[in-house]
């Protein structure tokens, strides 16, 4: 059903406003992870806060975020990039889905247990497209390296980190939607 809203309101502005600042390419600001296929920028001027593609996901990972526009959690689950959302959504928040949905790619913090010598595979086992390459060699545990062309951003590594050593991060030379 289509929502009458004239804009944002004053509130919603002011609570917007009050958040960490976007990113240069617009798609993050802060630790305010936004769904696939959408922008910062995008949903700050055409997001209505309907929560349409909140109650849609199957994976239950979009939540109420600033001013009731969607936040993604990773921590909640891994995105399928099922296109739910999107499809949910009747203003023009998100890209063509033909597009690449982001250009996110998982990042390795010092907090990786290998690190302290603690044996642990837990991500890699997650990681459906093997973006996560272990590497044997690495002394004496063994040592994660991340394949930016592999990795999809999904998330499902991050989650179920031990340690929450993973972030996920945008990757200059994955190119997103503008
Ligand atoms: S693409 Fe699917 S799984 Fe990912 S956030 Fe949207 S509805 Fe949820
Ligand atoms: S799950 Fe976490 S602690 Fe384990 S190997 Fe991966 S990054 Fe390291
Ligand atoms: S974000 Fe997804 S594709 Fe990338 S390393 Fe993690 S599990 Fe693999």
């Amino acid at each position: 059903m289509p929502v009458d809203f004239a804009g944002p309101s004053v509130n919603m502005l002011r609570r917007l406003a009050a958040a960490p600042p976007v990113s240069p390419s617009g798609r993050w600001r802060g630790d305010v992870q936004r769904p696939p296929w959408t922008t910062e920028a995008r949903i700050r001027e055409h997001c209505t806060s309907c929560k349409a593609c909140i109650a849609v996901c199957p994976g239950a990972i979009l939540f109420e975020g600033p001013a009731g526009t969607p936040k993604l959690d990773f921590g909640a689950g891994a995105c399928t990039f099922c296109g739910a959302c999107a499809d949910a959504c009747e203003e023009t928040v998100f890209f063509d889905r033909t597009e690449l949905p982001w250009a996110l790619v998982a990042t390795l913090g010092a907090g990786c247990l290998l690190n302290s010598g603690v044996s642990c595979r837990t991500c890699t086992d997650v990681c459906d497209e093997r973006a996560l390459r272990f590497d044997l060699r690495a002394r004496p545990v063994g040592r994660i390296d991340v394949d930016i062309d592999a990795c999809t951003g999904c998330g499902a590594c991050v989650g179920i980190c031990p340690t929450s050593a993973i972030t996920l991060n945008e990757q200059p030379n994955k190119q997103g939607p503008e």
